[in-house]
């Protein structure tokens, strides 16, 4: 039924679109409340709402305070009508939530990326999870509204292929039509965008965030992607890719060489695969930590070992998240200078797994503003979402897509 809203080209079905959009948003919600929204006829709206009473896409959720008469029924939107799908595609896991319409988790799955993750790989877990996942909810095709993705880029949105991404563990990312290739194999629409905006919507969207306008997300793991709402949009710039980040951003003039070809990025300094390489120069030199004990090469030294040693207060490792964590921070306070945001949201597994380096970041970037911008108040936290938020996003864009605004 919600399908055949967005499909049909009748007034009828696009007011009665309408109608639940706003039931969907504002939920619960008196039938006044609704003539006052829509500029409906309250003959036209009572057969509106049983029509959608009806199809069981709301429900009657109690009574509303009386204003003198008999206290107004509410309604909402029933949430388990239909489902979403929504995926994390990021250089260091894939994650698949099944949500109901309110984006309520029902059930997750994660793969973990390495060498032999190729995006054939990634595809056939997803296509076997979906299933997996309908088969024991009992949903049918029909039942899903649609499965959406925030991805790693840089994409082609339109087409949803994902072009050509870098630092990717595993060997083929090239123009992988991920769209096509999961809709061809599970019969169901998939809509796609980049990871870090599906997280920021998501957080704008669903949670207290929208009290903010002006908005930037920071993902750094392996590379470094940022998104942003500025006024209360998502911006994208003129390039339609998108292949815009903050990770190439430069921070030092004279600093070290990027795999970008340049010098001094942020990349080059605080990304996990400069993270990693530190600590193993730094082992090789001869200095002295407890990751020696847990790794019988110095070059299988991963970034999740340097993680627990950080969290275990190994002094090596720690001052390099401490260096790497600084110069985050300075990029991040060149990102304050020209946007001005009132909050940024940092996430992504350098953030979420070391307290180290989030507090690290935050302190350095609020203490350069505080010198430039002494008034101007800023936000930095790690969101409400957490790790969930790209999918969580991937799945609000689906509903984007069958109930616009
Ligand atoms: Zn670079």
């Amino acid at each position: 039924m919600i399908k055949q809203f967005t499909d049909s080209l009748s007034q009828k079905d696009k007011t009665l679109r309408q109608l639940y959009r706003f039931i969907y948003e504002y939920g619960p919600i008196s039938k006044v409340d609704l003539i006052d929204l829509t500029g409906l006829k309250q003959t036209t709206c009572t057969r509106l709402i049983d029509e959608l009473l009806s199809h069981k896409l709301i429900f009657e959720a109690g009574f509303g305070e009386s204003s003198g008469g008999r206290k107004p029924i509410l309604y909402k939107i029933k949430p388990d009508t239909y489902y979403v799908f929504g995926i994390d595609i990021s250089r260091t896991y894939t994650k698949l939530l099944l949500m109901d319409l309110n984006l309520h988790l029902l059930k997750e799955e994660r793969l973990s990326l390495n060498q032999t993750t190729t995006p054939d790989v990634i595809v056939a877990f997803l296509v076997s999870k979906i299933t997996e996942l309908m088969e024991k909810k009992s949903l049918t095709k029909d039942l899903v509204l649609g499965i959406g993705i925030g991805s790693i880029g840089p994409l082609n949105r339109d087409d949803g292929i994902l072009l050509d991404p870098v630092d990717v563990p595993s060997p083929g990312w090239e123009k992988i039509p991920i769209k096509d290739m999961l809709e061809k194999q599970l019969g169901i629409d998939v809509f796609i965008d980049y990871g870090v905006n599906t997280a920021l919507l998501a957080e704008y969207q669903l949670t207290s965030f929208n009290m903010y306008q002006n908005i930037v997300y920071v993902i750094k793991g392996v590379g470094t992607r940022t998104g942003m709402i500025m006024d209360g949009n998502l911006t994208r710039g003129s390039d339609k890719l998108g292949r815009y980040g903050q990770g190439h951003m430069i921070i030092n003039v004279h600093g070290k060489k990027c795999i970008c070809g340049s010098y001094g990025c942020v990349h080059a300094y605080s990304s996990i695969p400069a993270i990693v390489e530190e600590v193993i120069n730094l082992l090789k030199e001869g200095r002295d930590s407890i990751l020696r004990e847990r790794v019988s090469q110095i070059e299988q030294v991963h970034f999740d070992h340097i993680c627990q040693a950080v969290n275990e207060g190994d002094p090596l490792c720690s001052q390099v998240i401490k260096d790497a964590a600084y110069y985050a921070g300075i990029g991040l306070s060149n990102v304050i200078n020209v946007l001005h945001p009132e909050l940024i949201i940092l996430g992504g597994p350098t953030y979420t797994n070391m307290e180290l380096f989030y507090e690290t970041v935050k302190e350095t970037a609020l203490m350069k503003n505080k010198i430039m911008y002494p008034n101007h108040e800023i936000v930095i936290n790690r969101g409400n979402l957490g790790e969930n938020a790209t999918s969580i996003g991937a799945g609000s864009l689906v509903l984007g897509h069958y109930l616009p605004n």
